[in-house]
């Protein structure tokens, strides 16, 4: 067992500034935090020394996990010039000629410093284009905390309206009645439903946002079906699509777009591509990119931000990128398949009604055997589901492994074989367990 006693005296001092004592709800624990002090490789080593395989990779962003030497040799030398300047560095060129090689949508990127502002300058890039106010988003999908896009991810069913029509339902309270008038949801790779939603706001819709494999609607990746049919029906009643890549990116060399061959008009992104410091880029089209262009008078969209494009995250992104290799994506690969073979062997071996869902670097748990299609199946599927997955990643930790509370499990490349082999090991030694919780 751990000791806990430093992270118990500094959660009694945390309570006393911070509500509930904490700041990120996706790090909060009962009955007190654990602070991490250093990272080493895929470990973290928290403030009373004791370490754990860290399976979230700060939820996914430290696609090379504490180890990289690239990255910290990088960041100590631009720390040494200088952390931020209002004037333009190198490095935002260097970043950019990095993206527009990888991402074949991508002619022009712009700098923001999360993915939460990178989705908010997509949907802005989308009206300013179009002149239309209204954006589409499927249902259950996470994309930050901007108030137009964070609609529809409560998992209380009596609010989510028919499956043909389903409504925009709020998640902060107070958010006005005028921003969920403009947005429109659609069911999850349902490309029927879909096409009839979209084509009946034709003339009034800006944008489409989609990530290709939401997490939190239970990371199932699209069907390349209804990325087809959202292609083709953003086309028709020009409405540009946007893919949110903050997390897909990690899919592959050319991200989730290059996987599925479908081109989208913007792309937004964050976390991997700042090397582990805040990062957002909206990214697209040069002539939909224009927006943003004052060489002719005043942009359709305004944009600055004192922190964005600084250049300590543009040289740590641009280490994480050149590490990045084809091979990085197929050790990455490697490393997720190792997991799912193993994990589902011991779901059998163990008689535990459970499954994976994801691909690649990114894989999900969850403690039922139902058909997980969208947001409705994965929760109604999981209503006492999501509780147990909660346990069990609360009793990973205890055994030494770091999952996200909803089942995430995320890979970085400083793994090897015997690490997922460990967290295979401690899966083994938390499931018999769960029945007792
Ligand atoms: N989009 C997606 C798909 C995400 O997963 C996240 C964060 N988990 C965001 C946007 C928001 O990114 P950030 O936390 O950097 O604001």
């Amino acid at each position: 067992t751990f000791g806990t006693s430093k992270s118990v005296a500094l959660y009694e001092r945390a309570k006393h500034v911070m509500p509930a004592g904490n700041t990120r709800h996706t790090v909060f624990r009962t009955p007190h935090q654990i602070y991490a002090e250093r990272g080493e490789g895929c470990r973290i080593i928290d403030i009373d020394g004791n370490s754990r395989i860290d399976a979230v990779g700060n939820f996914t962003s430290l696609i090379h996990g504490y180890g990289s030497e690239a990255i910290k040799a990088a960041a100590r030398e631009q720390l040494e010039k200088g952390f931020s300047f209002g004037m333009a560095t190198p490095g935002e060129v260097r970043l950019s000629e990095i993206l527009v090689e990888r991402l074949p949508s991508v002619e022009h990127v712009r700098y923001c410093n999360s993915g939460t502002e990178a989705v908010m300058n997509a949907v802005k890039v989308a009206r300013a284009f179009t002149g239309r106010a209204k954006i589409a988003k499927c249902e259950g999908a996470y994309h930050g905390a901007y108030d137009v896009v964070e609609t529809s991810q409560e998992a209380r069913p009596e609010n989510w309206g028919d499956v043909d029509a389903p409504n925009p339902v709020p998640t902060a309270a107070g958010t006005p009645q005028g921003v969920l008038d403009d947005v429109v949801i659609i069911p999850f790779n349902n490309v029927e439903l879909g096409e009839k939603i979209l084509g009946a706001k034709g003339n009034d819709l800006a944008g489409v946002l989609i990530d290709v494999m939401p997490n939190r609607a239970g990371l199932v990746p699209a069907t390349p079906e209804f990325l087809e049919m959202l292609r083709r029906v953003t086309k028709e009643i020009g409405a540009l699509l946007i893919f949110d890549e903050v997390i897909t990116f990690r899919l592959g060399y050319s991200g989730a777009q290059g996987r599925y061959g479908i081109n989208p008009d913007v792309t937004a992104l964050g976390k991997i591509i700042g090397g582990g410091f805040p990062i957002g880029a909206v990214a697209g089209r040069k002539d939909v990119m224009a927006v943003y262009d004052p060489s002719n008078g005043a942009p359709k969209v305004q944009h600055g931000g004192t922190f964005s494009a600084n250049p300590m995250s543009m040289i740590a992104g641009i280490a994480a990128m050149e590490a990045l290799t084809s091979e990085a994506f197929a050790h990455l690969e490697a490393l997720g398949d190792r997991f799912e073979t193993k994990i589902t062997a011991l779901f059998e071996e163990l008689v535990t009604e459970a499954q994976v869902t994801g691909m690649a670097s990114l894989r999900r748990i969850h403690l039922n055997k139902a058909e997980l299609s969208d947001f409705r199946s994965t929760v109604l599927a999981g209503a006492d589901g999501a509780k147990k997955v909660a346990a069990l990643a609360r009793l990973l930790f205890d055994e030494g492994v770091i999952i996200a509370a909803n089942g995430l499990v995320c890979f970085s490349t400083p793994m090897t074989f015997g690490d997922i082999d460990e967290i295979i090991a401690a899966f083994a030694r938390a499931l018999p367990k769960l029945s007792e919780v």
